[in-house]
């Protein structure tokens, strides 16, 4: 057993004392068995979670009505699932209702892929109902039972699986992407923050390349907002990035508006309908319109500062990506002379201007402030009070 495991075992120990089962599921084992670092342990047990809140003297409930509850044993906290099924899905979505069950396998029988339906016990066993282990050998998404019905269940699944292709770099199994090229249009009724959230680990994959090609084969792309129609558009970033992998969602969001050829209204248009946080929509126009300047040629300093310096080696890793090409290292020195990140940092404030013009508050001031900041930006005067003074008077 991993150390992660060996770490949670006093708690499957403690399940077992009360007469119940307990073992390892879901992402951790397959990542185990890949030899992959885990990021999360869970745990899937028969005990109803009222049962395992008897066993243990700290717990919280986390999601007491899908089953889950925190575990809190020797500092360290553990998600214990009660082993479940589901029924009612309405709409292609999550299911309404969850039955708690005592049988592992009907616990497996629910899950997405038959990689993610394995289970290991407290001695290492590893449980395999549904030949995961072979996929695992073969590199391949497989869905557990008939792919079709299982997509009916949650469209997301279709999300998922590609999003495993691009962070495993396996292959979607046939039957399986089959499944998905039938039913992409079932994409669309879910919310658009869940599939963000798959899409954007998509994104940032290592072999993104693979999943994102499949993600548009499938059509499942012709279901995303923006993407309808744009497949050839999209396949172009596959071009040009052999080998290139996203730093943060940013880039990979200002890759995308790059190859939709959109402008600063319709990114920006495009960054809400996928309900993105205003920090990464403004992050990822600014990073774009910086990569339109390069593009033709414009590396003014005032209007790379105004667009973010925080986003400037962003634009740069962009450029390289989409071969922009440029002296990337003469520009880069340049904008490392740059000494102020914001306004805020100048050596001097508006009361300052206001006793060294003697003039009152007003309009004036914020303009005089805005020069400043531009002179120092381009290098034309010193970040200090001394100099700054006696620019603001030599240029009035
Ligand atoms: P990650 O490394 O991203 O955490 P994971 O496989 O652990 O990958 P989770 O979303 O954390 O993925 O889900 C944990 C487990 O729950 C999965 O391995 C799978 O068995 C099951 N699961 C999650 N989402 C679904 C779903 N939409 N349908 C069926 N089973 C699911
Ligand atoms: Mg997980």
């Amino acid at each position: 057993l991993p150390e992660d495991f060996k770490e949670a075992l006093p708690v499957l120990e403690k399940i077992e004392q009360a007469g119940f089962e307990a073992y390892f599921v879901g992402g951790s084992v397959r990542d185990h068995i890949l030899g992959l670092p885990i990021h999360d342990v869970d745990i899937a047990t028969s005990a109803y979670p009222e049962e395992i809140k008897h066993i243990f003297k700290r717990t919280i409930d986390t999601g007491i009505q899908h089953g889950t509850v925190t575990v809190l044993l020797n500092d360290s906290s553990y998600e214990i699932t009660t082993f479940r099924t589901e029924s009612g899905y309405q709409d292609f979505r999550r299911p309404d209702k969850v039955t708690f069950v005592r049988s592992l396998e009907d616990d497996l029988k629910r899950r997405d892929f038959t990689i993610n339906a394995l289970a290991v016990d407290r001695n290492g066993n590893v449980i395999d109902k549904f030949d995961g282990l072979k996929d695992l050998d073969n590199h391949l998404i497989k869905a557990v039972g008939k792919a079709e019905e299982r997509f009916h269940e949650d469209a997301l699944r279709m999300m998922r699986a590609v999003r495993f292709q691009a962070q495993l770099n396996f292959t979607v199994e046939e039957q399986t992407a089959q499944a998905i090229a039938d039913n992409a249009p079932l994409l669309s009724k879910i919310a658009i923050e869940r599939v963000r959230e798959e899409f954007v680990k998509l994104l940032l994959s290592h072999s993104w390349q693979t999943g994102f090609a499949e993600f548009l084969k499938l059509h499942l792309s012709d279901y995303c907002p923006g993407f309808k129609d744009q497949r050839m558009e999209l396949a172009e970033l596959l071009e040009s990035s052999k080998d290139k992998y996203f730093v943060d969602e940013e880039e990979a969001w200002s890759a995308i508006g790059y190859a939709l050829t959109l402008n600063q209204g319709e990114f920006n248009h495009f960054l809400r309908d996928w309900k993105v946080s205003n920090k990464t929509r403004e992050m990822s126009v600014n990073t774009l319109n910086m990569v339109h300047l390069f593009e033709v040629g414009d590396y003014d300093l005032w209007n790379i500062y105004k667009l973010g310096l925080d986003n400037f080696s962003r634009a740069l890793s962009l450029c390289k990506m989409l071969q922009v090409f440029f002296d990337y290292d003469a520009l880069t020195q340049k904008v490392e002379q740059i000494s102020i990140k914001s306004s805020h940092d100048l050596k001097i404030t508006g009361k300052d201007i206001c006793q060294i013009l003697n003039v009152k508050p007003g309009p004036i001031i914020g303009k005089s402030m805005s020069q400043i900041e531009r002179a120092v930006v381009e290098g034309n005067v010193y970040n200090n009070f001394e100099e700054l003074s006696h620019y603001l008077l030599s240029n009035q």
